[in-house]
């Protein structure tokens, strides 16, 4: 079993819920961590997926060339970073189309959708048939425990089919201590490398996981963001010296792939299930 290896492809401000009018002001850093995981991937032979907001499109396109001509896939991640939650449909489905607009520039196909924030959750599970409805083949939004800010304990852990036909891959969780870690992110620095290790080991025995790193988590010398939260401030900064190391060896331990090639497989799967069900 592989990993999904995807990138919410963000500037360390933008995914901390500071409003987007002050993002202006902020010093950009995004190509810092930009370039040292495409070094990561391209070491590693590893084609991972995107999740591109749209505000990083405009001001980065450069950075999405490079991205696509390396072979990795695109997925939309919002324009302005909203948790889905917060705003109303309408207002959803604003936020896609931009981002949408802005990705069509480049002429690939794209399939993939990622809530900021993993913001689906129960207030907010009718962003799911926007997305479908938006043409999204596959989400990857929901994250089933409890997050703290967001999170669907009991929700089927596996890359499942919903009703409204969009394909489900839930963000990967483990046990730490009686909550719920995601596989990836402040999680993954926070966590000692071998007990994450282990846990994901146990995963992936059985079905296909799905990591989630930010370029920023590689940036070691961001500044400090004034006004943010004590849980936020922590999870934004613990353990950034560690990423780049875990990183080498996460990819070096595990095969990893895109979001895309897993589901294809994963479809296969299926219909040979349903051959051999049929047959018997
Ligand atoms: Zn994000």
């Amino acid at each position: 079993m592989k990993i999904a290896f995807t990138v919410d492809f963000e500037d360390w401000y933008q995914g901390v819920d500071l409003p987007m009018e002050r993002w202006g002001s902020i010093e950009k850093r995004l190509h810092i961590g930009h370039y040292k995981l495409l070094e990561l991937f391209q070491k590693y032979n590893v084609k991972a997926t995107y999740f591109l907001l749209g505000k990083t499109i405009e001001e980065h396109p450069r950075f999405i060339d490079e991205i696509i001509k390396e072979g990795h896939e695109i997925g939309c991640h919002t324009y302005s970073h909203p948790f889905l939650y917060r705003i109303t449909p309408e207002k959803f489905r604003e936020e896609i189309r931009k981002c949408k607009q802005l990705i069509n520039q480049f002429g690939v196909t794209y399939t993939g959708f990622r809530a900021p924030y993993f913001s689906i959750d129960q207030r907010s599970t009718w962003a799911l048939d926007i997305i479908r409805e938006e043409g999204f083949v596959y989400d990857t939004s929901i994250f089933p425990g409890d997050a703290k800010r967001t999170g669907m304990p009991g929700f089927n852990p596996k890359v499942h089919e919903l009703e409204n036909g969009l394909t489900e891959f839930p963000i990967s969780t483990i046990k730490f201590m009686g909550l719920d870690f995601g596989v990836g992110g402040g999680y993954f620095r926070l966590l000692p490398y071998n007990y994450f290790k282990s846990k994901l080991e146990k995963i992936l025995a059985h079905r296909s996981s799905i990591f989630y790193i930010h370029p920023w988590e590689l940036d070691v010398d961001q500044p400090k963001i004034s006004g943010l939260n004590s849980r936020i401030k922590f999870t934004h900064y613990v353990n950034l010296d560690s990423t780049e190391k875990k990183l080498n060896r996460l990819l070096t331990e595990f095969e990893c792939t895109n979001v895309s090639e897993i589901l294809s497989k994963h479809e296969y799967e299926q219909q040979q299930q349903n051959l051999y069900t049929y047959r018997n």
